[in-house]
Formats: structure tokens, sequence, C-alpha cells
């Protein structure tokens, strides 16, 4: 069994309308064997499995070995061809994200959750190096 630390929650920096095919397109082209997660999900709240737990996911460099990715779809909106950062998560994807970090972090109790920015400390955005996952993890799931 891996030790899992972390629960790591991304955005997946993309249309919002993607999926898993989508998704599985865009790590191939970078040249990636495995996907940046475990889990996604889509802006429908339905959640896709990617990779099993016990495999590594491409997530967060330094730190995959050890975590769990999970990634909700959306984080960026691009008003005048700009891409802008944004927590553009709908309601369902809020909910099953909440109840999918329930379930994990119930399976890996010593693991923490956070967002993948948290890495950088989350009380200093000018020492991130990516806004991923667009909000404060760390608080919104402290009570889980
Ligand atoms: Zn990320």
């Amino acid at each position: 069994m891996r030790k899992i630390e972390r629960i790591f929650v991304h955005c997946t920096a993309s249309n919002q309308n993607w999926g898993t095919k989508e998704l599985w397109a865009e790590f191939k082209a970078k040249g990636w064997k495995q996907p940046g997660y475990h889990y996604v999900v889509t802006a429908d709240g339905g959640v896709h499995q990617m990779l099993a737990v016990e495999e590594v996911s491409n997530g967060v460099k330094g730190y995959n070995s050890t975590a769990i990715n999970v990634a909700y779809v959306g984080g960026i909106e691009r008003p005048n061809k700009k891409i802008v950062a944004v927590d553009n998560r709908t309601p369902a994807q809020k909910a099953t994200l909440r109840k999918l970090l329930g379930i994990l972090h119930k399976k890996y109790p010593a693991a923490r959750i956070m967002g993948h920015r948290s890495i950088w400390g989350e009380d200093n955005p000018k020492k991130w190096e990516k806004s991923c996952p667009c909000f404060n993890a760390v608080e919104e799931y402290k009570d889980i």
C-alpha cells in the first residue's frame, strides 16, 4: 500500500465542459503516461476515476508518490481573450468534492487535505507558482 500523506485539490485549468476524454488527450499530448489526477469532478457533479489510488498520478511535482490528486473541471475563464484564474465550481461540483474528500479522508485519516497552491503557503499569494485550485482548500475543508 502507498503511504498517503496529502490529498491535493486541483482545478483542471481547462474549459469547464471538458470530460476525461479531453483530459486524457491533454496529458498524452504532454507525453505523460499517467494522468494528472486520480479523480476528476465534472461540471455536472459526476466523479470520474482516471487512475487507481495505488498508482502514482502527476499532480504536484515532488509530492506525487505520497499523494492523491483530485480535480474539478474548470478554474479558468477567458474574458476579452485573456486567461483568468477563477473559482468557477458549480454547486454540483462543490457538493461532490466535499463528499469525495470526506470519503478519501476517512480512508486515509492521516492525510492532509490541501490545494495545489497550499504547498507554497496559503498566506502569501506572491509565493504561488500556480493559483490552482483557485480557492483556499485548507480553509474550506478544515472540518473534514
Ligand atoms: Zn494543480
